[in-house]
This record gives structure tokens, sequence and C-alpha cells, in this order.
């Protein structure tokens, strides 16, 4: 079967599931080149294999919030490939969790970790539930009550989960306290845990930096850097605050943030100080808007950051929240650089659209890929009951994301997709991340 008839098959079985199609697309259109140079893909059915998980679990999630009254949610877990190593990939709690989500990060996750160059397969969790608004007992609550459902399927050797949107260091904490409850087992089930108890230094801050080495990579390769940049960050979470912070360390000046209500815009550029208030002021669940009180800028209510000039767009918040317009904005307003912070942040026509304009686009399972080779350093270390520096895990960190970079540039040239000095990470991304499991899965034979 052709890659192209295994996307028609993939489209008809799952119409309902839109965001796992686009995901499947995007790494199809790429890969081609690739195919051709290796019939026995072809033979093994790698990819028709691919675009199916080794399998998805459903369960229902009953807790009790602070009235005492019972709440009814859902949750999942995607085990998608372990071809590399266990399945591996974050939990998200946001109310537009489902199927078609949870398996296009999943789908995406199996790529990145490959591109990481560590052992981990793809996986990816979470759950219909809304943190926001909710207490802390009440997130303790739900937390214990998804991961009693969850943790028949889990292990430190089977499937490794971790955070994602509405998913921090608390919530794998009190995940990782109902596990290690019910089974008795202290190990690396779950990645993010605190820095107490196995959890890896530089995790927290490990997408959002390493999304800012992975451009200094690519500016490099330009023969440019980052000092004096004008950056746009879209979001104001994990990735976000982290991939701001080390912008502004490297001598970038970070203009904006946003979150679901707006966009915050700091003329003069957001310091370690404003920074710090940013991550306080996310922590208390409290609003981007008060910044302009203290710190003065803009609080532009419902708009997105992309009309603002710019040299660097890093948009760091959620799936497609880049349309086709929002790229035409970009393009004009100057932006030469785009890393993506979040998972398929970009629509399939932002993606066209950037492209042709030669801007300089690395996709987020290259670009974003920090987080995750953190987690699994963090499962090593778990693995030798050892912790690591914060120095040599950041260290740890620049090479592998200047490691990725440099197979996906080589990846471009080779399979002649570099035009005049224009890499193409998506493709480049795509065959380095696709060629290692289809290589692992040609040695197993017809098993997964
Ligand atoms: P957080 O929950 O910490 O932050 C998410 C941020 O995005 C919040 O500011 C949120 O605003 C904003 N946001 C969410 N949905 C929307 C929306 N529809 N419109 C506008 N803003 C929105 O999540 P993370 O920072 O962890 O994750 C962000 C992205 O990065 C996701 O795509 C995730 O998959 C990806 N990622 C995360 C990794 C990690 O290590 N955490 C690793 C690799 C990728 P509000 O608070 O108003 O909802």
């Amino acid at each position: 079967m052709s890659i192209s008839q295994a996307i028609e098959k993939v489209e008809a079985r799952y119409a309902h599931q839109p965001e796992f199609i686009q995901a499947v697309k995007e790494v199809a259109i790429t890969i081609a080149p690739l195919y051709d140079a290796h019939p026995e893909y072809d033979t093994f059915k790698i990819f028709e294999r691919l675009v199916e998980p080794d399998r998805v679990f459903a369960f229902r999630i009953n807790w009790e919030n602070d009235k005492g009254e019972v709440q009814v949610n859902r949750g999942w877990r995607v085990q998608f490939s372990n071809a590399l190593g266990p399945y591996k990939g974050g939990v998200r709690f946001h109310p537009t969790v489902n199927q078609s989500v949870l398996k296009f990060l999943g789908f995406e996750q199996i790529f990145k970790n490959a591109l990481t160059g560590l052992p981990m397969g793809g996986g990816k969790g979470g759950a219909d539930f809304d943190p926001k608004g909710k207490s802390d007992s009440e997130i303790r609550r739900f937390c214990y009550a998804f991961m009693r459902e969850l943790h028949p399927y889990i292990s430190k050797d089977i499937d490794v989960p971790a955070g994602d949107i509405g998913v921090g260091g608390r919530e794998v904490s009190y995940m990782f306290a109902m596990y290690k409850n019910l089974t008795r087992e202290h190990g690396g089930v779950l990645t993010g845990k605190g820095v107490g108890f196995g959890g890896s230094l530089m995790r927290t801050e490990a997408t959002g930096y390493g999304a800012v080495y992975f451009l200094e990579s690519m500016l490099a390769a330009q023969n440019d850097n980052i000092k004096g940049k004008k950056v746009l960050i879209s979001g104001a979470g994990n990735v976000s605050l982290h991939a701001a912070e080390k912008a502004h360390m490297l001598g970038a000046t970070v203009l904006t943030v946003s979150d679901s209500q707006g966009t915050l815009y700091d003329a003069n550029g957001m310091d370690q100080e404003k920074i710090d208030w940013l991550k306080q002021q996310k922590a208390q669940s409290k609003p981007l808007c008060d910044y302009v009180d203290v710190y003065g800028g803009e609080w532009l209510a419902k708009q997105k950051p992309w009309h603002i000039k710019g040299d660097i767009a890093i948009p760091s918040a959620t799936q497609n929240e880049v349309n086709e317009d929002d790229a035409k904005l970009m393009v004009e307003n100057g932006i030469k650089y785009i890393a993506e912070g979040a998972n398929m942040p970009l629509t399939a026509e932002a993606i066209d659209y950037v492209r042709l304009h030669r801007v300089h686009y690395a996709p987020g399972k290259a670009a974003n890929a920090g987080g995750v080779a953190v987690s699994g350093l963090e499962m090593s270390q778990n693995s030798v009951r050892q912790y690591k520096t914060f120095e040599e895990v950041d260290e740890r960190l620049k090479c592998i994301m200047k490691n990725i970079h440099d197979c996906a540039a080589e990846a471009s040239e080779n399979y002649g997709q570099t035009d005049n000095g224009y890499i193409d990470y998506m493709t480049g991304a795509n065959i380095v991340g696709f060629k290692r499991v289809a290589d692992a899965l040609c040695a197993y034979g017809i098993l997964n």
C-alpha cells in the first residue's frame, strides 16, 4: 500500500479525528523521498502500521468536588509505538481533550522522541477535565482518580507519562503519589516529578530553553544570532515563560506573551524580574492583564500577538493557534524565524504560507523536543538512582538540541530539499525521526 493509499484509509476511517489526520498528512507529504530510497518500508507496510496506535485505553474518572458532588470525566492513554523504547509522552488536562487530539499528539511524539536519540517510544494521554477554577483539593482528588484508572497500563519500562497543558509539577506529584500508593514502587514511572523525590533538575525549564537553543542553531545556520532580536511568544505557560526567560538571557527582546484571554505587549521587553512576576501570577491563576498596572505595556484583550512587528515567533500555546491569516501577518511584520514551542501550533495552510515566503520554520517535533529529552534524562537518572546537576543537564540539553538541528539540516540537504541556504526543517526532521522508527520496525519483522 502506497503512502497516499494509507492516507486515504486514515481519512475514511478517522474522518471524525481532524487533528490526527492533519498530523498524519504533515508527516506523509515529507517522507516520500525516504520511502522511494527504501523499498523495504513498503514491503513491511511501515507507514500503514505507524498510523494505527498499538492500543488506546479509554476510561471513566469519577471524583468528588468540594461540595461533595460526584463528577464524571473521560480519560485516555494512547500507546502509539514502543519501537524505540517505552511509550513516552505527556498527559493533558483540558476540556478540548479527545481521541483525535491525543492521537495527533501521540503520533507526533513517536518522531519527536526518535529525534532526541534517546530510547523512548511515543504515547500521549489526558482527560477532558478543566483545571481552571478548581481548588487545590479538587485538583488533587482528580489526579488521584485519574491515576487510579491509568496505573494498570503503565510502568517505568512500559509507558512513562509526564506533564502537558494543565499538568505541571503539582499534578505529576499527585499522580506519582497515587501510583506509588497502589503499586508500592518508587521508580521512574512519571517524569517531571519534584526534584526532591526523583525529578530531574531543569525538567521544568527544558522545553522552553530547548526551543531557544534550537533557534540559536537556526540563526547560526544563517550566519545570524539572537542578540537584539525582537521575539513574539504566544501562551504564558510552562513552555512560553521558559522560552521567554532563555531568549531574554541570550540578549533578545521579548515583546509578548499571551493566553486564552488576550496578549500582553511590552515594547520595552520582558526582563527576568517581569518574567518571574508572570510565573508567579500564572501559578496563582491570576490574570495576565494585571502586568500593565505594575510594569506598563499594553493588554490587548482577545488578540493574538502576530500583528506586532518582530524577528522571531515562538508559538507556544496550543494546536492550530496560528492560521493562514496570522501567518500572513507574521510575514508582513518581519518575522524571519519560527520555532514551534507548542505541538502543531500552525495549521497546514499557515505552514505552507510561511515556507513559501522563506520564513525559517522549525516544527514542534524538532524545536520543542527539549522537554521530552530531559524527561529521558530523568528516566536514566531514576534507573541509576543518581541526580545530575543543573549544569550537566543543561549541557546535555544543548547538545541534544544542536544534534536534532544538525541531523534535520543534513537530511534536508541529503534529500535535495535545501534551496539556496533555505533549510527545510520540516522534511528533514520528519525523515530523520521516521527513519529511526522504520528501521527498528523492519528489524523486528512484522511484530511492532
Ligand atoms: P501550560 O498549561 O503550562 O500553558 C498553556 C498556555 O497556553 C496557557 O497560557 C494557556 O492560556 C494558553 N492556551 C491554551 N489554549 C489556548 C487557546 N486555545 N488560545 C490561547 N491560549 C491558549 O502548557 P504548556 O506550556 O506545558 O504547553 C503548551 C504547548 O507546548 C502545548 O502545545 C504542549 O503540548 C506543548 N509542549 C509542552 C511540553 C512541556 O514540557 N510542558 C513539551 C512539548 C510540547 P490559559 O491559561 O488562558 O488557558
